[in-house]
């Protein structure tokens, strides 16, 4: 099998078993609480894959390869090294013979991607490419945001609202804490729709599959500190500012005034800029 997988990526692949002959004999029954929606289609599998553009150098990091659909896309497409984090064993079992088949291309993390530890990436250049648990997208998100200089790009499969929430430009009903967290360090852009029927189960919404690169010159933000000023700024969204960041424990208004802002002003009027002095000037007034 490694000569073969030598030759050609993808024919020790190809040559595997469908994935629904994999999921019966594995007993891989869909569990809800893993966020366990399957994608079974190959011309869908292997779009993503594309999507996460040249996976033949450095490290590509998979969270939650399920069955292996979209993991035999992106050994099909040539991906070197492939580390695949899952939480549910039995997906572990089943992926066995994917591992073999890949010659040495693919190595298995049977854990939680909430802990995995990006150091054992390597160096080298690094993506991710998933599509996310639908529970612990927004904190995975969140968790590589703050070490985005790291990766060169992030594919991701989120539910349509989160992509939407993501990629918001300010002013736009969608725009809040996501938003201006992804907005600070790194660009998105929303690829394309899948439809719920093309999972096994289809779950109840639309998915969207998003490419987040790191913003070219890395900004040096306190990601912590924007986390806690947008906490406060969207938490009551429909207040003013001058209302709203009291939850932050001191009086807003010098705040304001060092950032510049208007204390009438709504978070969701307030540029990616303006979050960003606001949070400098939380910074430098407040924080002990
Ligand atoms: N990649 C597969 C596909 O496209 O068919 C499965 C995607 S399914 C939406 C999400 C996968 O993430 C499941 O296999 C699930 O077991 C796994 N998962 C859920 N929570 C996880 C966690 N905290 N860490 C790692 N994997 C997790």
């Amino acid at each position: 099998v490694t000569d073969q997988a030598a030759l050609n990526p993808s024919a020790a692949i190809d040559a595997l078993p469908p994935l629904r002959d994999v999921i019966s004999a594995f007993g891989l029954d869909a569990d809800k609480r893993l966020g366990q929606h399957f994608l079974l289609d190959l011309n869908l599998t292997h779009r993503i894959a594309r999507a996460a553009g040249d996976l033949t150098q450095g490290t590509t990091l998979e969270i939650g390869p399920g069955p292996g659909g979209l993991t035999r896309a992106l050994l099909s497409c040539g991906t070197s090294t492939l580390i695949a984090v899952e939480k549910d064993s039995r997906c572990i079992a089943a992926l066995e013979t994917l591992v073999t088949a890949s010659g040495g291309r693919l190595t298995l993390h049977n854990g939680d991607a909430l802990a995995f530890d990006s150091t054992a990436l390597g160096p080298g250049p690094c993506r991710i490419v998933a599509n996310l648990p639908y529970n612990v997208a927004t904190p995975l998100l969140v968790g590589w945001l703050k070490t985005i200089a790291r990766y060169e790009s992030l594919t991701l499969m989120f539910q349509r609202e989160v992509a939407e929430r993501i990629a918001a430009p300010v002013g736009s009903d969608a725009y809040g804490r996501l938003s201006v967290l992804t907005g600070s360090l790194a660009n998105a852009e929303i690829l394309f729709d899948i439809h719920p029927r093309a999972f096994t189960p289809p779950p109840k919404v639309v998915s969207t599959v998003v490419r987040i690169t790191p913003k070219p010159q890395a900004p040096t933000i306190d990601v912590q500190a924007l986390e806690t000023v947008t906490a406060a700024a969207f938490g009551q969204r429909r207040k003013m500012l001058r209302a709203s960041l009291k939850s932050l424990g001191r009086d807003p208004i010098p705040l304001l005034e060092a950032a510049q802002i208007d204390p009438t002003a709504r978070a969701e009027t307030i540029d990616i800029a303006g979050f960003q002095r606001l949070t400098e000037a939380w910074k430098a007034l407040y924080r002990v």
